[in-house]
């Protein structure tokens, strides 16, 4: 687009972009058309900070406890209970409100895999094995399948399936177990002591003041994340969980693999509109359907191929009733298209969806559900670092693998891994010994939370979240990938971490807040850019134009990576085991029948 074309854009609204740009806007993710037409929020350059506090007038609350749960949703939830349940003390910390923030409250299906309903062991595995390309983790999926009909048995107890909103049924039993509840406290750093987590910091929305959790166990429940993104009503993740734990040395995966949910292109950010209907409560239902629920790369590549129609229906099953479903190529794989994410096939879609059609790009940012997350050691929710747990969408479970594959696993799955994670932590917890965490340190550690606080220049969390958004959410940089791109984006990225991040400012609290998120966001954006560049291959939801195909020989396997002795981001590779890897008597095609990327036959000499 040339110059003048950028400057007239700037003065037309979002919809009249969409018509004189003549674009249907399937073929760009949301974000990227939407951002066509925004103005930045300040000026590009270091502004006063108004609302500066100095350090030393920032107070200090301290608590301490047997076990700190970080997060206030599903996992969260069930985490704490356990934990009581095992007769220790627990202290949950919540930068919304338990039960009302975060993925948790807008989810619906609740998947239960029960023999009696005529569930088949083998073949859950083998629909989740084929449709995540063979990523997945079995070990997680055969643990999911043990334990998700007892969690659906524990709701069904708390009294919290049949109402409307579930979260304050969660917040309830959470409280009447004994959990201390701490809210609208964000939670920005983890404490450690010979090389253990023994705690966190945080601070409060509505003071300055740091919050301090001593605790002999954490347990990550801080969900998923998205770089705020439009239409996707999670902009309150930001994948703090996977950032902390990565700056104390823990192992990440699963940053490679996009989620695709999407939105309409006539309001791409009302969010209330097109998924309020799934804020209705949870419902027994879902499974893993052999080639997935349409989460996948259809609609960014049929657009990167030029195949753009000039409008889309929502994809079957998600729209009202009788007013069409998607183009060929466009949606779910033959065979039957998906029940709404939340909802029951048949009663139409969320309001709002179809109106101008759907686009891509909603949830921008976040990972295949259950894929990203903190690198789980063994079967007890253990990470890499002693006295850190993890669950549900903070966990890098690799439930489902490298496409989404069974919708209401997440819901569900984050229920059992919270209860997993409760009981072990517990269990660490009652033999592990009292932090002694230094006072010196836990200053040290508050000096640097409250530096944007104290700066008196710098720049605002708000310029520095839009100009990242810039560079992450063109469909051609995370959804559509190629070296070069991939490469200058992570350019970009890691100036805003070295030169802008070091001089953000905060007006008040709740701007602290937007600080911290956005320097989360940033490191994000690192991993996912040099996971997607050390994949050398295309599988599930992670196209690399340049390497189009699956390349079984090499990247069988899962990419971790972590921070090194000097600071630097580590990209590991493990393969899967031998005993999940798909039949090598099978064809290519056989392997792979449910999608094709763009020049993929070719690149294969198979066409
Ligand atoms: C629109 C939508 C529809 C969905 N539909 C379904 C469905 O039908 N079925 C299904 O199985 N799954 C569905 N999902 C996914 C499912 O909701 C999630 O996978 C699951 O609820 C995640 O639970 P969780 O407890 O792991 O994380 P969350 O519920 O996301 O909870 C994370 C919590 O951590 C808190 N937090 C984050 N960072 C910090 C921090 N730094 N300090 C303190 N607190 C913090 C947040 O405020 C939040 O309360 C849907 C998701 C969305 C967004």
């Amino acid at each position: 687009m040339s110059a003048p074309d950028q400057k007239s854009i700037f003065t037309c609204s979002r919809r009249d972009f969409l018509k004189v740009a003549g674009v249907s806007a399937v073929g760009l993710t949301m974000a990227n058309v939407f951002w066509g037409c925004a103005a930045p929020e300040t000026a590009p350059t270091p502004v006063t900070n108004g609302g500066r506090v100095p350090l030393k007038q920032v107070g200090k609350n301290e608590y301490e406890t047997d076990v700190l749960v970080i997060g206030g949703g599903l996992a969260a939830c069930f985490a704490a209970v356990k934990v009581r349940e095992k007769g220790l003390n627990v202290i949950m910390v919540d930068k919304g409100s338990v039960g009302l923030s975060g993925a948790s409250p807008w989810a619906g299906g609740y998947c239960v895999f029960d023999e009696q309903l005529g569930h088949d062991r083998a073949e859950w595995i083998k629909n989740v094995s084929a449709t995540g390309e063979y990523v997945n983790n079995r070990t997680w999926l055969e643990i999911f399948m043990d334990y998700s009909a007892a969690r659906y048995q524990d709701l069904a107890n708390w009294g919290a399936l049949d109402v409307t909103e579930f979260g304050p049924v969660l917040k309830k039993k959470a409280v009447e177990s004994g959990a201390y509840i701490i809210e609208r406290t964000m939670i920005t750093d983890l404490l450690m002591q010979n090389g253990r987590v023994v705690g966190a910091m945080g601070f409060p929305m509505e003071e300055d003041t740091a919050i301090i959790v001593k605790a002999k166990a954490t347990i990550m429940c801080t969900g998923a994340g998205t770089f705020k993104s439009y239409g996707f009503p999670i902009a309150c993740l930001t994948f703090d969980g996977d950032a902390m734990a990565y700056r104390v040395g823990a192992e990440i995966t699963g940053k490679e693999f996009v989620d695709t949910h999407f939105t309409s292109a006539e309001y791409p950010a009302a969010c209330w509109d097109q998924w309020g209907i799934m804020r209705r409560g949870l419902q027994k239902g879902g499974e893993p359907r052999w080639g997935g629920h349409g989460l996948d790369l259809g609609m960014e590549l049929q657009a990167h191929e030029g195949n753009i129609p000039t409008q889309l229906g929502p994809p079957s099953g998600m729209g009202p009733p009788g007013e069409g479903g998607p183009p060929p190529g466009m949606g779910p794989p033959p065979g039957g298209g998906p029940p709404p994410e939340g909802g029951p096939p048949g009663e139409g879609g969320p309001p709002g969806m179809g109106l101008g059609g759907i686009i891509g790009g909603a949830s921008c940012g976040m990972g295949v559900h259950k894929a990203e997350g903190i690198w789980p050691v063994g079967t007890t929710c253990a990470s890499t670092i002693p006295g850190l747990y993890a669950a549900g969408d903070a966990l890098g479970s690799m439930l489902s693998g490298g496409r989404y594959a069974g919708v209401g696993t997440s819901s569900s799955g984050s229920s059992v891994q919270g209860a997993i994670a409760g009981e072990y932590a517990a269990d660490y917890a009652r033999h592990a010994d009292s932090p002694g965490i230094s006072s010196n340190e836990i200053d040290r550690i508050k000096a640097s939370v409250f530096e944007p606080r104290e700066r008196e220049k710098g720049f605002s969390p708000g310029w520095v979240t839009r100009t990242m958004q810039n560079i992450m959410f063109p469909y051609y940089v995370i959804y559509v990938k190629e070296q070069r791109r991939l490469e200058g984006a992570l350019a970009n990225i890691e100036f805003l971490q070295q030169h802008i991040a070091p001089m953000l400012i905060a007006n008040d609290p709740h701007d602290l807040r937007r600080a911290h998120e956005v320097k989360n966001m940033l490191l994000n954006a690192e991993m996912k850019l040099r996971a997607s560049l050390f994949r050398t291959e295309s599988r599930g939801c992670h196209f690399r134009e340049d390497y189009p195909a699956r390349d079984d020989a090499n990247w069988l396997a899962w990419v971790k990576l972590k921070k090194d002795d000097k600071g630097n981001m580590l990209l590991m590779k493990q393969e899967i085991p031998e005993e999940w890897k798909p039949d090598p008597g099978l064809s290519y095609e056989e392997r792979y029948p449910f999608l094709r990327f763009p020049g993929e036959l070719e690149f294969l000499g198979m066409k």
